[in-house]
C-alpha cells in the first residue's frame, strides 16, 4: 500500500494552508479534493490578520492582484444611520487593510501553491473512510475515473470543511442550538457601492430577523446574502432570488443600492449552519478550519480562523511525525488554547449582535480609553491579542452590560422573540424546495 507522512482532507483555505507549510518543512503531504477548482465558494471577505499568512505562503502580491482592497467594515443601523470602523485605527500592528475575493479565483491559487510548493495535491478525489492501524491511519479514497483507493498516511488532517468528515464520523459534531439560523445569498452587478475611500468596505445592516452583507468584488459584482431566521423563511413564497431582494428591500439603505441590481449568478441558501466539534484532536488526527466548527460569518471570520488554525497545528502534526509523543500531547494542547481563544474572541460579540444594547453601542461609537479602537483589533481578527487589547474589550463588554440593564424590557423582548424562532425546525431541502 502507498504510504504518506500526511494526508490532508480537502483543498480550501484550511487545507492548502497547512499542506503548503508541512511541505515547506520538508513533510511528504498528499492533499485530497473532491471539487475541481475553480468552484464556488461562500466566504469572501478576508480580515487583516490574514495578510501575514498570505505572506508566508508566499501568496501576497497575487490576492493583492485578484482582490478588492478591504479598508474596513461599515454597519447600518435600522434607523439609517451608517457607521464605519477602519482598520487603520485598530490598536497594534494589524495590518491596515484586507481584501475582498472571489473564492473560486482565491482557493485555487491556494491550492496552485501549494501543488509549486510540492504537495502532492488531487482534485476530484474523494476521502470515504479514515480508520486508525498501528501508528497510522488507512484512508480510502476514489480518484477522478471512479476508482477506489487505500492509502496509509502518518498523520490525517480533517480540513473537509462543512462536511466535517471526521467530527461526523467520530460523533463529536454539535449543532449551535442558539444559532439555528440560514444564510440567502448570490452575485449581482450594478449595485451602488461605498463612495470614496469607503468603496471597499463590507456593508452590514440589521433587520429584524437577521443581518445582511454587501461584499464589493471585481469588474462590479457585489456578493449580497442575507442571514436570516427559520421562522422568515419559512415565510417564503417564491423563488430565492424573490425572497433575497423582498428582504432587502425591507432596509432603506441596501433597497436603494440593489435598485438597478441584475442578478448574475444563481442565489442559493445554506441553513442550520453554527455547529462545533467536542474534539479538535486525537491520536495522529487533527481538525482544522470549518471541519472542527463553524461560526455564524457576521465578522467575516471564518477564513482567518481557518488559515489561521492552519498554522498553529503545524507543531502538533510535526511532533506526531517525529513520533514524540509527550511533545505531541503539549503541542496539542496549546493548538486548541490558540484556536479556541481565536473563536471565543469574536464569539462573545457575534451571540450579542443582534441585541438592541450592541445596536447602540455599534451605532454611537465612542473611544473613551480606546475601546472603539479595540472593538475594531476585534473586526481585523485581533481580540485575543495583546494585554492592553484585551483590556479595553473587557471595559467594551462592562459598558455593553449597563446598556443593557438600561435596555432591559427591549432586550428581553429581543431574547424571547429569538427563542420563539430557534423552535422552528428546518432544513436545507425545506429552504431550497
Ligand atoms: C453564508 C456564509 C457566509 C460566509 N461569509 C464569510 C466571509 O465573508 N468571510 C469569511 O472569512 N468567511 C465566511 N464564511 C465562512 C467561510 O466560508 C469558511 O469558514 C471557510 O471557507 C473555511 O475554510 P475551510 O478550508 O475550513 O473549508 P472549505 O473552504 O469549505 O474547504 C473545504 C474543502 O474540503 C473539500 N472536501 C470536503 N469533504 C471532502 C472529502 N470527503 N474528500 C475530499 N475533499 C473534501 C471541499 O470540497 C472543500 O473544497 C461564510 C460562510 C457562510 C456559510
Amino acid at each position: 500500500m502507498h504510504s504518506v507522512d500526511v494526508l490532508v482532507v480537502g483543498g480550501g483555505p484550511a487545507g492548502s494552508t497547512v499542506g503548503t507549510l508541512l511541505a515547506q518543512r520538508g513533510w511528504r503531504v498528499t492533499l485530497l479534493e473532491k471539487d475541481q477548482h475553480p468552484r464556488f465558494h461562500i466566504g469572501e471577505s478576508l480580515l487583516p490578520g490574514n495578510l501575514p499568512i498570505f505572506e508566508k505562503l508566499g501568496v501576497l502580491e497575487q490576492v493583492r492582484a485578484l482582490g478588492v482592497y478591504k479598508p474596513g467594515a461599515d454597519f447600518t443601523a435600522p434607523d439609517g444611520k451608517v457607521m464605519a470602523f477602519p482598520f487603520a485605527r485598530a490598536l497594534g500592528d494589524t495590518p491596515a487593510h484586507a481584501f475582498q475575493v472571489r473564492r473560486s479565483e482565491f482557493d485555487q491559487l491556494l491550492f496552485d501553491n501549494c501543488v509549486k510548493q510540492g504537495v502532492d495535491a488531487r482534485q476530484q478525489h474523494q476521502v470515504l473512510d479514515v480508520r486508525r492501524v498501528g501508528n497510522g491511519h488507512e484512508v480510502d479514497y476514489f480518484d477522478a475515473e471512479g476508482r477506489q483507493h487505500r492509502v496509509f498516511a502518518k498523520l490525517v488532517i480533517d480540513c473537509s470543511g462543512r462536511d466535517c468528515l471526521l467530527a461526523r464520523k467520530q460523533g463529536w459534531q454539535m449543532r449551535d442550538a442558539h444559532h439555528a439560523s440560514a444564510a440567502v445569498f448570490g452575485h449581482f452587478t450594478q449595485v451602488a457601492r461605498r463612495e470614496g475611500d469607503l468603496a471597499g468596505n463590507i456593508s452590514v445592516y440589521w433587520f429584524e430577523q437577521g443581518w445582511i452583507w454587501m461584499i464589493p468584488l471585481r469588474d462590479d459584482v457585489m456578493s449580497v446574502g442575507a442571514v436570516c431566521w427559520p421562522s422568515l423563511l419559512k415565510s417564503r413564497n417564491g423563488d430565492l432570488e424573490n425572497f433575497l431582494r423582498s428582504v432587502l428591500a425591507t432596509v432603506p439603505d441596501a433597497g436603494e443600492r440593489m435598485r438597478q441590481a441584475v442578478s448574475v449568478s444563481p442565489v442559493s441558501a445554506t441553513g442550520n449552519y453554527s455547529y462545533a466539534s467536542t474534539r479538535l484532536y486525537d491520536d495522529g488526527v487533527l481538525l482544522v478550519g470549518d471541519a472542527f466548527t463553524f461560526i455564524d460569518p457576521v465578522f467575516s471570520s471564518g477564513v482567518y480562523l481557518a488559515m489561521n488554525g492552519a498554522v498553529h497545528s503545524v507543531a502538533p502534526a510535526e511532533a506526531w511525525l517525529r513520533g514524540d509523543m509527550a511533545a505531541y500531547r503539549r503541542a496539542c494542547r496549546r493548538y486548541q488554547q490558540a484556536v479556541t481563544r481565536k473563536i471565543s474572541a469574536f464569539s462573545w460579540f457575534i451571540y450579542r449582535f443582534t441585541t438592541p444594547a450592541m445596536r447602540d453601542l455599534l451605532g454611537n461609537p465612542r473611544n473613551d480609553w480606546q475601546v472603539e479602537q479595540a472593538v475594531i483589533s476585534m473586526l481585523a481578527g485581533d481580540g485575543d491579542g495583546s494585554a492592553d487589547i484585551r483590556k479595553r474589550l473587557r471595559i467594551f463588554k462592562a459598558i455593553y452590560l449597563g446598556y443593557r440593564c438600561k435596555r432591559l424590557s427591549e432586550s428581553w423582548r429581543a431574547w424571547w422573540a429569538r427563542r420563539r424562532n430557534q423552535r422552528v425546525a428546518f432544513t436545507d431541502e425545506t429552504i431550497m424546495s
